[in-house]
């Protein structure tokens, strides 16, 4: 098909089309850029990004989301990125969420990436995939990212509002602020309230925000059993009206973000094609002091 054809029916909201869209830029990032190109900027889907250690239950509260937007009538496309590292066994949280019963919705579309260790082609891959969901007509996104890693973090940086999901007992507050999650978060989710330990985790963040410029929300949720998601519902239905009644800086900031991951993921492709061969050349050069590490490293990137 050709990609003005395949565009034309991403448009249109055809969901094979819009798959293949998907495959395309994970694949073929210029063949992606050139599907988007005629698609303008991107400006109707308002992006949540849901991150957080794994095992706190972001599968889980994302399938109470995609419950409550459709409630509210809304077209949801989900974008599960899928952490593929041995340390989770490479868990397939678009599976999970899939499994969940919203497969049979046509207004509701999943799909997991995989990271497998191209952090920064990821990043630059699932904004493609969120302008071709914008396109196809989604209002709200749901990325999910396991946020363990700074690569994780940059990619719920396109997001127009980002969930931070944590639960009881995770250990002390120090993981959390560890992992860059204290700087992210729009809203901050105690999730698994129905567990022991939930107000004390409460308790721990909000003295975590004492003291600094932000304030962000803390919620206790149990997905489980569907409490607090109303709540959840409200609060980042304030952020989404802003964004819905025009709010250029939330969008500035998202375009902002895929820009930045874009180049850095451009930068680190280059790089990982760069032979080692050039590389060992530079060595010796810096070894026999014609140039300096920066200079090689300079000369490697260009
Ligand atoms: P993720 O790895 O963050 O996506 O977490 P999942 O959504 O897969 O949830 C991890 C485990 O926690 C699963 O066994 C869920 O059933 C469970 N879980 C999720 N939400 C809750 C909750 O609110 N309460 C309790 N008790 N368990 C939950």
């Amino acid at each position: 098909m050709q990609v003005r054809e395949l565009a034309s029916r991403i448009k249109k909201g055809d969901r094979i089309a819009l798959a293949k869209g998907i495959t395309l830029a994970e694949n073929d990032p210029e063949g992606a850029a050139r599907l988007l190109a005629p698609m303008g900027p991107p400006g109707k889907a308002f992006v949540v990004g849901v991150t957080g250690p794994p095992g706190t239950g972001k599968s889980s509260l994302v399938d109470r989301l995609i419950e409550a937007y459709r409630t509210d009538g809304l077209k949801v496309g989900v974008i599960a990125v899928d952490p593929s590292s041995p340390i989770t066994g490479g868990a397939l949280l678009g599976d999970r969420i899939r499994m969940s019963g919203h497969a049979e919705d046509v207004n509701v579309f999943i799909r997991s990436m995989a990271s497998r260790g191209w952090s920064g082609g990821l990043s630059r891959a699932t904004s493609q995939v969120i302008r071709l969901m914008d396109a196809a007509g989604y209002d709200l996104i749901l990325l999910e990212t396991v946020g363990i890693g700074q690569s994780d973090i940059e990619v719920v940086g396109v997001s127009h509002a980002v969930l931070v999901v944590l639960m009881p007992g995770l250990g002390d507050d120090i993981q959390v602020s560890k992992a860059g999650l204290m700087e992210i978060g729009d809203i901050y989710i105690v999730n698994k309230s129905d567990l022991e330990g939930a107000d004390m985790m409460v308790v721990s963040l909000l003295s975590l925000f004492r003291g600094s410029p932000r304030s962000p929300p803390v919620l206790k949720v149990s997905a489980l059993l569907g409490e607090g998601i109303d709540k959840l519902h409200d609060d980042i239905e304030r952020i989404r009206s802003t964004f819905t009644a025009g709010s250029t800086d939330l969008r500035l900031k998202s375009i902002r973000g895929m820009i930045v991951e874009t180049a850095r993921g451009a930068a680190m492709e280059r790089l990982a094609v760069v032979s080692e061969s050039k590389a060992d050349r530079l060595a010796k050069q810096v070894l026999s002091g014609k140039t300096t590490v920066e200079g090689a490293a300079a000369k490697l990137s260009a």
